[in-house]
């Protein structure tokens, strides 16, 4: 009999599970979403790295309009003035198959949807019990229907509402005194930067990044600002206390629609204690996105589990949580590192940092060592 699984949340982990399991299994399986439609928010940028690019490959990636995503090569590292301190090539992890990419996040939620949309998804589904039967997991969702299945994965988020129904120990996200805000650019302004890289700028309790989307000159702009509490309702005044007192040449750049929301990261790593019930994407692991991984981590964690299922492994579980613990370790290890470096108040611990990137991005060692490792996989 055909094993059959049930993935709960089509996100970008959720989606690329299905994706690799209806194009490299064949396995049953139906992703259950608790929105009524996918969320498309149209400006959201996402920076994809070559550990995940290879893996969409494997699905068909580069089919994908070129004008549609773009290749930076570069990561250009300012001063919150504007001035330059130095480069660093992230193109050299390219290759001719995997090529680090940017793009908005709806362009490549419409990518994954493509293939699964009309016989895999089901809308408005959200578990409101579980029960074990026969060595099966049936669940029952809120508007009475159910689903008995094999496997459950959860690809539910960083606030996974799937775990509060396998697991007893519980472990909320935590707020990082940190608040995005991210706007969707159609010129530089009057920014001294080459729209064809990365740029990113660090200020004193912030930074920001920007970067091109597509071939249509369009910019993501997302910035960082460290504050004790999310105020939705000020976040113009916040802008104007933070940003704009360090550098008020970015004012032109909020004339356009801003998106804000509070930054989360997950706190504790814990694993399933259901050995048909797993955790990808976000729902395993949040991190902070200041190493541009949580779409990446999303990713390879659906590709790993896969691969788990695919061969049948036994012991998936215990071999699943160990890799992705491993991994995740990592990740969070150098998202956290830089979450600390890119915001210091201090000039003389600005200069210090400066003096140290400038010299470590012309250490190749270091530089595989520090990014060589993520984006290699
Ligand atoms: C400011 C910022 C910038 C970022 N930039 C980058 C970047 O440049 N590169 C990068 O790689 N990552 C980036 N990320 C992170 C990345 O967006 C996330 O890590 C990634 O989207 C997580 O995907 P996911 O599928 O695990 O979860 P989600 O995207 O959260 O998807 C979860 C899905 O599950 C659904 N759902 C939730 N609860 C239920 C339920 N009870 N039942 C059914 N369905 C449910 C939701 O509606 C949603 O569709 C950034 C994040 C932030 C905050």
């Amino acid at each position: 009999m055909k094993k059959k699984i049930a993935i709960i949340g089509a996100g970008i982990s959720g989606l690329t599970l299905a994706n690799l399991i209806k194009r490299n299994s064949d396995f049953e399986f139906m992703l259950y979403e608790k929105e009524e439609s996918l969320s498309l928010d149209e400006g959201f940028g996402i920076q994809l790295a070559t550990n995940s690019v290879s893996i969409l490959n494997k699905i068909d990636f580069q089919k994908i309009n070129s004008d549609n995503i773009f290749n930076p090569e570069t990561i250009d590292f300012f001063s919150i003035k504007n001035e330059k301190i130095c480069d660093l090539e992230i193109g050299k992890f390219n290759t001719d198959y995997s090529k680090y990419t940017t793009l908005k996040r709806s362009v490549l939620i419409e990518f994954l949807k493509d293939e699964i949309y009309t016989q895999h998804l089901r809308f408005g589904k959200r578990i409101k019990g579980v029960t074990e039967l026969k060595g099966k997991i049936l669940i029952k969702f809120d508007d009475n229907t159910n689903d008995l299945v094999d496997y459950v994965v959860a690809a539910d988020g960083m606030f996974s509402n799937t775990r509060s129904f396998f697991e007893k120990k519980k472990s909320q996200p935590s707020f990082q005194k940190a608040i995005a805000v991210r706007l969707i650019l159609k010129t530089k302004h009057n920014l001294n930067i080459n729209e064809k890289n990365i740029s990113l700028f660090m200020g004193s309790n912030l930074h920001l990044v920007i970067y091109p989307i597509n071939k249509k000159n369009e910019l993501n702009f997302v910035c960082i600002i460290r504050d004790n509490k999310y105020d939705p309702d000020n976040i113009d005044s916040l802008i104007e206390k933070t940003l704009l007192s360090q550098n008020p040449s970015f004012k032109d750049l909020f004339k356009n629609d801003i998106k804000s929301w509070p930054l989360y990261s997950s706190s504790k790593i814990l694993p399933s204690s259901n050995k048909k019930v797993f955790y990808i994407g976000d729902a395993f692991n949040g991190f902070l996105p200041t190493l541009a991984q949580g779409a990446g981590q999303s990713i390879e964690s659906a590709y790993e589990l896969f691969n788990l299922i695919k061969d049948e492994n036994l012991d998936a579980s215990n071999v699943y949580f160990t890799k992705r613990l491993k991994r995740t370790k990592i990740i969070r290890r150098r998202s956290n590192f830089n979450f600390f470096a890119f915001h210091f108040s201090s000039s003389v611990m600005q200069r210090i940092r400066n003096f140290f990137l400038k010299f470590l991005v012309k250490r190749k060692s270091f530089i595989s060592s520090y990014l060589g490792t993520v984006y290699k996989n």
